[in-house]
Parts: C-alpha cells; structure tokens; sequence
C-alpha cells in the first residue's frame, strides 16, 4: 500500500508512521529526516536547504521532488511506503503523480492549540528519527530506541512553530481538499493518546 500522511507540523505524522512501517514492514519515506540527515553529513543539499528549514519555509519544490523520486525508486520501496511530509504543495503532489500510484492520503487533524503545546516540548532523535515528548521523558535525554542523544530541532522554538503553522495553512491544507477530490482522503482525529490514534490510523486503513 502506498500511503501519505498528511496534517499540520506537530500532528503526529512521524510518530504514526513509524509505528506503521514496524506493523506494516514498508518503508516511512520523511523528507524532513532526509533533509536533517543531510544538514548533519554538510552535503550539497543540506547546505541549500538550512536556511529555510531553520526558518520554518518550505525547501523549493524542485529539490524535495527529486529526493522523493529518487527514494520511491529503491528497491525497498516496492511493496509500499508510508510518505511523511511529502507532499507539502500542490505542485508536489501533481509531480508525485508522475512517479507513484497513492492509494490513500491520510489526514490526521489536531487543533492548533495542541499543535503548539506538543512542539514546543519535542525532542527528536537524529540518528533513527524518534521522536519524544518531554513530559513523557521524565529527565532522560537518549533516544530509547537507538541511545543517540536526543536534541531540541531549532525549528521548534515558538517563534518558528507559528511560521511553520502560517506556511502550514496557505501552502499545505490546500491539499486536503486536493486528495478529496481524488477520492483518496480519508480524516483521523488525533485527539486521544498516542496508542488511541494509532488505533483509528489503522481503522481508517483497515488494518
Ligand atoms: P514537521 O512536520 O514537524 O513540520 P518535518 O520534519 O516534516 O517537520 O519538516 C521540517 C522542515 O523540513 C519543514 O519545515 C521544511 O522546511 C522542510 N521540508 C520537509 N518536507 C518538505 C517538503 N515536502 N517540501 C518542502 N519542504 C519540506
Ligand atoms: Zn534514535
């Protein structure tokens, strides 16, 4: 199954997808962990896409569509994959078209009051891509599923969250109405715990 997870920054895409690609055994595809991942190694790529990741805007299009079709092309990618953060704007999601068949785009909704709450206390892992939240962490700072060190993302400071949810609003939502009209959108509330909306994730997928 070739899936995307859609929702704002901070709804839990990467918490859900991770949980799905161990259930499902298919790949979480995040060009967010790509991009950060490739800032850390001072490739070509993280050198151009610094300066708008830690200002909360969007990477140009033409640079996440190529890392994208490239990464669908790997061999591991044949059985499915779980898309996180990718697409992010219309146009991303017409040239994805050009080079994968989505047979669902996951909405997963979140009011902006706790979209804010849960950045804010975020700590993620570089190595493996895990992410934490600080009230469930009770002091400890490496990451339990690989013992990197976990780090705060600089684009999670307050100032940035509100840029990232303003780029949100204009350049991403546009989206949920785009794969309604494919006929390929189906809405998860995320409002219950972790393990509660990784329930409804796997209803809404019949799982
Ligand atoms: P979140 O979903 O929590 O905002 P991500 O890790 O998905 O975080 O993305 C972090 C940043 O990486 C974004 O704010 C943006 O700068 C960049 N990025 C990730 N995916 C894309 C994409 N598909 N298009 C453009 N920029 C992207
Ligand atoms: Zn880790």
């Amino acid at each position: 199954m070739n899936i995307i997870f859609l929702g704002a920054p901070g709804a839990g895409k990467g918490t859900h997808a991770q949980r799905l690609m161990h259930k499902m055994n298919i790949p979480q595809i995040s060009t967010g962990d790509m991009l950060r991942a490739a800032i850390k190694a001072e490739t070509e790529l993280g050198l151009s896409a610094k300066r708008y990741i830690d200002a909360g805007e969007l990477v140009p299009d033409e640079v996440v569509i190529g890392i994208v079709e490239e990464r669908l092309a790997q061999e591991d990618c044949k059985n499915g994959y779980i898309l996180d953060g990718f697409p992010r704007t219309v146009a991303q999601a017409e040239a994805l078209k050009g080079f994968a068949t989505i047979d669902v785009a996951l909405n997963l909704s979140l009011p902006d009051e706790m979209i804010i709450r849960r950045l804010s206390g975020r700590r993620v892992c570089l190595k493996c891509g895990g992410t934490y939240h600080i009230s469930s962490l009770n002091g400890r700072e490496d990451c339990e599923a690989c013992g990197d060190k976990l780090v705060q993302r600089k684009d999670d400071t307050p100032e940035t969250v509100q840029n990232r949810l303003n780029v949100y609003n204009a350049q991403t939502a546009p989206l949920i109405d785009y794969y309604e009209k494919e006929g390929l959108l189906k809405t998860v509330e995320c409002l219950g715990t972790v393990d509660e909306n990784q329930a409804a994730v796997e209803k809404a997928l019949n799982l």
